[in-house]
């Protein structure tokens, strides 16, 4: 019975006709139900209260008052004067409208407004000349289509998105009477102990902080008491809790699904156990050039843990640029080959994957261990032999670029190591399984990712940080310059070149001739190339890179300038990833409004790799917009890659940043994952809890929430209705 009155048809309560009915549906607005769950967008809270007798000239004041001796002054058509005395316990303040006559009858003495503008003390009286009038009770006389009127401003109004036709005082009538008349019949999805556990975390977490701690009850509002403190809220406290109340709510299924799709990817797939046993890892770290630091052991216990399980492990390994994800990889790749499998490795670009190539066979100098390298600039006979050897298991590490490791057969894979997961897209899940078996997967950033993305796009996967870098690293500064900096930055680079050091130089295009016009004003490499090497650094060896460049050049380019040979390397962003050249320590960065923070902050982590100290220059084409100078801004004083993340995340906001829609998971009713993260937190730490201790969530006081968790995320994360 009640779920049948829930989904009656708007047009069926009295006041609303088949019109008002086909302007609500426009709003998505069919059912009682609709209306009950149509979330406010905002609130307006009334302006503070000012005495007149308090008020100041010139002053901007709101005021609440009774009408006194209105007068229409002078009705002469086009020069009308209406004036009125608006008082209350603290005075009266005298308001005038030029050419309003209607205000005659809108204002009639004894209605109580509240009016907001500008005071002017004219004489000894206060004045408002037009202030904003807001009606708060019609005069006594008024006539029945009151009804009509907005409600009163002196309360908190919910503010709801409008249409054509549907005036705001409406749906305010409409959803506090629905609300007041139907909330009651709402089944609740969340039982009192989950209420009330929650409320505890969300106090704990100071979510409710700006509120006064006595007006909070012990444990979040119920359904009805939650909508009615939205749609009809007495007061501010009523505004967050129920509106958390719903944000939690939404949040909690949501990690519930993510829970019970970790749960299922550990029953559902098989992988190699791997073991490591004290002699093998031993083995391995001894062949590291370096001692680990404490993150890094941490995090290789974590794979190792892992890697030991006969499921996959799905591991997201995030640490700022040289914070040494590379030799985290090595291990997990290695302790696949003491196990006797094989093990690769993926790399965005081939510059990096030959950089990957040249550190592992360096590690493994002197070792049993094969390792081959698949790259575009293979000859195909030397690529054919390649595929042959891993295929046959000849070989036990495979380094490549992603596009050519798609055709890769291996004889028994053990892991699979994805570095700079960030250049290939969020989702872009390569299967690698045989006969059944996945390898276990080590994804690697080096662009943090925000905390709320994290939880949530990447709420089934296993995480991992690397915060501290390893010892006795250079700090980076940066400058933001102006063009009149120029000559004297290049005087500074010259100076970090006589000491022996390299320097970087990047702009934001080529620069070929079939460029569009438009790009005319962009710095480019090919021309920056050319005017320094006959200017400013003509005295050195400056070399060019860029992406169109064959793979072989490029390849060339980039070991010189590792060797030393090249001082200066003028490129585009292609060394924006991982390549690693300690000695390079001064880069500039041309037309840098062109760039995200998250790409200048891997570029300025090419020259933070050594022991000296860094230096980055940024200069801007043309004006910078606002939102760019901002960007700009933030990157130079914040230095720590997890910092940007998040302020990135606010300046560009998550659609952007990694689009909802991209995640598979369903956009959000009411949570905001900017602001709500905190509430994100605990909705996760509660899921797990609950999922932890009955897996199918079977506990019949749960069913409703379970329903609800199936229907809403079942399908796209392919869980299955297992009870
Ligand atoms: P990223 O995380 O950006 O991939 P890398 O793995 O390339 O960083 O490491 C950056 C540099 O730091 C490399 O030169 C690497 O050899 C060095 N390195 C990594 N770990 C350590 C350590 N524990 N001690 C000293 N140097 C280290
Ligand atoms: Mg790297």
């Amino acid at each position: 019975m009640p779920a049948s009155q829930l989904s009656q048809p708007l047009t069926e309560l009295p006041q609303i006709g088949a019109q008002r009915g086909s302007r609500f549906a426009s709003l998505g607005l069919r059912t009682i139900r609709d209306v009950l769950f149509f979330f406010p967008r905002d609130f307006e809270f009334p302006p503070p209260q000012v005495r007149i007798d308090e008020l100041v000239d010139g002053q901007t004041a709101s005021i609440l008052g009774t009408i006194s001796d209105a007068e229409l002054v002078s009705r002469r058509p086009g020069r009308s004067v209406f004036g009125a005395l608006v008082e209350n316990e603290s005075g009266a303040i005298r308001i005038l409208f030029f050419n309003q006559p209607f205000r005659a009858e809108q204002l009639k003495r004894g209605t109580i407004v509240r009016i907001s503008g500008s005071v002017k003390l004219n004489g000894l009286r206060f004045e408002m000349t037009h202030p904003k009038v807001q009606i708060e009770q019609d005069h006594p006389q008024a006539s029945d289509d009151a009804d009509d009127q907005p409600t009163a401003g002196s309360r908190i109004a919910p503010i709801y998105p409008l249409t054509e036709g549907v005036k705001q005082f409406e749906l305010q009538r409409l959803t506090a009477d629905v609300t007041r008349l139907y909330a009651k019949e709402l089944d609740e999805v969340m039982p009192v102990t989950l209420r009330t556990d929650a409320m505890t975390c969300l106090m704990q977490a100071e979510v409710f902080d700006e509120l006064d701690a006595s007006e909070l009850p012990s444990q979040l509002p119920t359904i009805d008491t939650a909508l009615s403190m939205l749609h009809d809220p007495q007061t501010n406290s009523h505004v967050q809790l129920g509106r958390i109340r719903f944000v939690f709510q939404e949040l909690l299924a949501m990690q519930l699904a993510l829970a019970m799709r970790r749960r299922s990817l550990t029953t559902a797939l098989r992988a190699p156990p791997l073991e490591c046993s004290a002699l093998i890892r031993q083995r391995i770290v001894r062949r590291f050039p370096f001692a680990l630091t404490s993150d890094q052991e941490r995090v290789i216990d974590a794979i190792a843990g892992d890697m030991r399980r006969q499921f996959p492990m799905n591991r997201l390994l995030q640490g700022d640029v040289g914070s040494g994800k590379t030799v985290v990889a090595a291990f997990a790749m290695l302790l696949a080959v003491a196990n006797g499998y094989q093990a690769t490795m993926m790399a965005p670009t081939e510059v990096l994957a030959r950089q990957h190539f040249q550190t592992l066979s360096d590690l493994l100098q002197d070792s049993r261990v094969r390792v081959g390298l698949l790259c575009g600039s293979l000859t195909t006979a030397e690529r054919r032999e390649t595929l042959q050897r891993s295929a046959d298991g000849e070989l036990d590490l495979i380094v490549g670029t992603q596009a050519l490791l798609f055709d890769v057969a291996f004889k028994r894979l053990g892991v699979c190591v994805i570095d700079e997961q960030h250049k290939f897209g969020v989702n872009q899940r390569i299967s690698l399984r045989q006969g059944g078996i996945d390898p276990h997967y080590l994804v690697m950033s080096a662009t943090p990712i925000p905390r709320s993305i994290a939880m949530t796009q990447f709420g089934d996967v296993d995480m991992s940080v690397l915060r501290d870098k390893p010892a006795g690293r250079g700090t980076v500064h940066t400058y933001l310059a102006d063009e009149a900096w120029r000559a004297r930055w290049w005087s500074f680079v010259r100076e970090r070149l006589e000491e022996g050091r390299q320097a970087f130089v990047v702009a934001p295009r080529v620069g070929d001739k079939d460029e569009s016009a438009d790009d005319e004003d962009i710095s480019s490499v090919k021309h920056t190339f050319e005017s320094l090497s006959n200017g400013e650094l003509a005295k050195y060896q400056v070399g060019l890179l860029h992406g169109r460049m064959h793979a072989d050049e490029k390849h060339n380019v980039m070991s010189q300038f590792a060797e030393g040979e090249i001082d200066v390397l003028v490129t585009t962003t292609v060394i924006e990833v991982g390549i690693d050249v300690p000695n390079a320590t001064v880069m500039t960065i041309l037309g840098a409004n062109r760039f995200g923070l998250a790409q200048l902050h891997q570029l300025r982590g090419r020259v933070s790799r050594g022991s000296h100290a860094g230096h980055v220059a940024v200069f801007i084409d043309g004006d910078a917009s606002p939102k760019q100078d901002e960007r700009l801004r933030t990157f130079e004083s914040t230095h720590d890659g997890f910092e940007l993340a998040e302020a990135d995340f606010k300046l560009r906001g998550p659609g952007e940043l990694l689009g909802q829609r991209q995640s598979g998971l369903p956009r959000l009713r009411i949570a905001d994952l900017q602001n709500d993260v905190r509430v994100l937190e605990i909705a996760r730490e509660v899921a797990q809890t609950l999922i932890d201790e009955d897996p199918e969530i079977s506990d019949p006081s749960l069913a409703l929430l379970r329903r609800q968790v199936l229907s809403r995320y079942g399908k796209r994360l392919e869980l299955s209705d297992g009870a």
